[in-house]
């Protein structure tokens, strides 16, 4: 099991979903965590557990993010979990939409990774673990533009930061899940009008049989966080939806 005894982490999009699961299993695994949103009310649930300080944080803002960074005097490990996900062919999609897709799921990345990178080369150490998708350059899906160009965008900034800094201590990873269970993914189902249908022909896309657990996926980002020998990689964790 992975000790990240120690270590400082930081994660974006902590108060539900991956982001949320991610929170306790970092402190599981021996990490302190420093579990940040945009919801404080949601956030606030995360208050009171051992290990875990919370901190109200929109990660489309620069100035906020360089005030944590300099509150927090950097971190070990950062998980850029923040992410959006608009419906939509290249056609369909509303106007605006990309535009919001790449400040939410590219940009913010970018200004997370500026803020709390020099840190991390200083001290010659850091992990940097960014949310793709299996919707991006790994796999085409229908009605997904703008989300799938900026996650196939996370893939190659992940892997231009893992080139560039390599020799520094610094490892760059990615996460590439299938779907995955948490309060947007329901709220996609029922936004479809027949949630029955839907959940049926989303887990239909895994031949596991099933759609993937948050505590899944945040497994996997705790894995990275120690995994010592890997870096620039997109890690595709889908039930196997792309195999
Ligand atoms: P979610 O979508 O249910 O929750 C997202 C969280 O992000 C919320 O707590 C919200 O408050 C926060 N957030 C939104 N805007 C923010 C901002 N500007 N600053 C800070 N926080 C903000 O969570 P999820 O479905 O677990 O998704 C988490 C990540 O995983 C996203 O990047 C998503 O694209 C990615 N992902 C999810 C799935 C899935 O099926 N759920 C699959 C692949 C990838």
């Amino acid at each position: 099991m992975t000790d990240l005894t120690g270590k400082t982490c930081l994660i974006t999009a902590a108060a539900q979903g991956i982001g949320a699961a991610s929170a306790l299993a970092f402190v599981k695994a021996g990490a302190k965590v420093i579990a940040t949103d945009i919801n404080a009310d949601k956030l606030s649930e995360l208050d009171g557990i051992a290990g875990i300080e919370t901190r109200v944080l929109d990660v489309l803002n620069e100035n906020a993010i360089a005030a944590l960074a300099a509150e927090t005097g950097g971190v070990d490990i950062l998980f850029n979990c923040a992410g959006v996900v608009h419906g939509g062919s290249v056609l369909e999609m509303k106007e605006g939409d990309l535009d919001f897709a790449f400040d939410l799921n590219v940009k913010a990345m970018v200004r997370m990774i500026r803020a709390f990178l020099p840190g991390m080369i200083e001290r010659g150490d850091g992990s940097i673990i960014n949310m793709s998708s299996v919707a991006s350059s790994i796999k085409g899906v229908p009605n997904r533009f703008a989300y799938s160009t900026t996650k196939a965008a996370v893939i190659g900034m992940t892997k231009a930061i893992a080139a560039d800094y390599v020799t520094k201590g610094i490892r760059c990873n990615a996460i590439a899940p299938g779907t995955v269970d948490s309060p947007s993914l329901q709220e996609r189902l029922k936004a479809t009008g027949d949630y029955e249908k839907a959940r049926t022909d989303f887990i239909a896309r895994q031949p596991i049989g099933r759609i993937g657990t948050p505590e899944e996926i945040a497994e996997l980002a705790v894995y990275l966080a120690g995994a010592t020998y890997t870096t620039g990689q997109a890690h595709i964790i889908d039930g196997a939806w792309a195999c």
